[in-house]
């Protein structure tokens, strides 16, 4: 059953600012992203080595950056480039690009072909400071308020370094000024002790929102997400955090010989334990099996499952699929 109209308008969270048009993470796509009117803009936050909050979605620096050509030989044995072993002034010498991967003659190819392209070292990694300023700078501008979707990467890793990531990235919000507006602000991670961390010992009055992902994908947290998406894991989960962050496709299972479109329970589960749900990561260029179009999959996100928001690497895009709905507030 579909509905004419959605009776509560869901969240367009930008996945990494507008990524689909510009280098992950940048200032430009974030600038972007508020100017296509998400509802929220996503930071992913890595520590430098001096301890200072960065913008960046990966621990490491090799996929998005120049590091290998601008400091060779900082590599560790598993021939990867931390983030953590570099203090900021080093990081930002670093140029960021788009997304890419090595080929099996050692090239360079872009992740994703058709977005912006490879070669132009416009973009440095902002910090989480930066960011905020950017963003209610461009809210006072243009009038208007757009949340913070703040991710801790790799919170275990961090503190084997010595560093509390969870402690320096409410400093940070605090300092801002947004450490006490839940209404403006997500906190995100794919580890549930430091969300546990967060809310019974740190005490944090953000909403929080426990990712999940796939044991598979070998995540910085022992966190078993097979338990987690079962109803005695949101249960759980109900206990300390306020939604979950699920991969759209731990909902969407495909479509069946006849092609029916397959559901999983996760969004009724998680909606019996009062959980938001924001799956990840909808993209134009990459629709999952079976899925002629990006309407078609935001009709089912929208319209079948009844998600709260989605992350998106095309904000503009589900903006205006919101708006042809008619759903209140677009
Ligand atoms: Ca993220």
């Amino acid at each position: 059953m579909t509905s004419p109209t959605l009776s509560v308008r869901p969240m367009v969270i930008a996945h990494r600012g507008a990524s689909g048009y510009l280098p992950e993470h940048t200032l430009a796509a974030k600038a972007m992203a508020h100017a296509m009117g998400a509802d929220y803009i996503e930071q992913d936050v890595v520590l430098s080595r001096d301890g200072v909050p960065v913008i960046l979605h990966d621990v490491y620096l090799e996929s998005t950056t120049d590091v290998a050509r601008r400091f060779p030989g900082r590599a560790r044995a598993d021939g990867r480039f931390y983030a953590m072993d570099f203090a900021l002034d080093e990081l930002r010498q670093l140029r960021v690009h788009e997304r890419s991967s090595t080929g099996e003659s050692g090239e360079e190819l872009a992740v994703y072909p058709d977005r912006f392209p490879l070669g132009p070292a416009l973009f440095g990694i902002p910090t989480l400071a930066e960011e905020i300023d950017l963003i209610a700078g461009l809210d006072r501008s243009r009038g208007c308020r757009t949340g913070l979707y703040v991710e801790l990467k790799g919170p275990n890793l961090h503190l084997q370094a010595g560093m509390d990531i969870a402690e320096i990235v409410l400093r940070v919000l605090a300092e801002k000024g947004y450490g006490e507006r839940p209404e403006q602000v997500f906190l995100q991670c794919f580890d549930g002790a430091t969300l546990r961390r967060l809310r019974h010992e740190i005490k944090t009055p953000l909403p929080l929102i426990q990712l999940i992902g796939e044991n598979s994908w070998g995540e910085d947290t022992t966190t078993d997400y097979d338990y987690l998406r079962s109803p005695e894991g949101l249960a759980e989960i109900a206990g300390y955090a306020d939604g979950i962050g699920p991969w759209l496709n731990q909902i969407y299972l495909g479509k069946d010989h006849s092609g029916e479109v397959q559901l999983s329970n996760l969004v009724a589960d998680a909606r019996q334990h009062g959980l938001l749900v924001h799956p990840y990561t909808f993209r134009r260029d990459e629709l999952p099996m079976g899925i002629d179009s990006f309407d078609e999959l935001l009709d089912i996100f929208f319209r079948r499952a009844g998600v709260n928001g989605v992350f998106t690497d095309f904000p503009d895009l589900v903006a205006h699929y919101l708006q042809q709905s008619g759903a209140p507030g677009s």
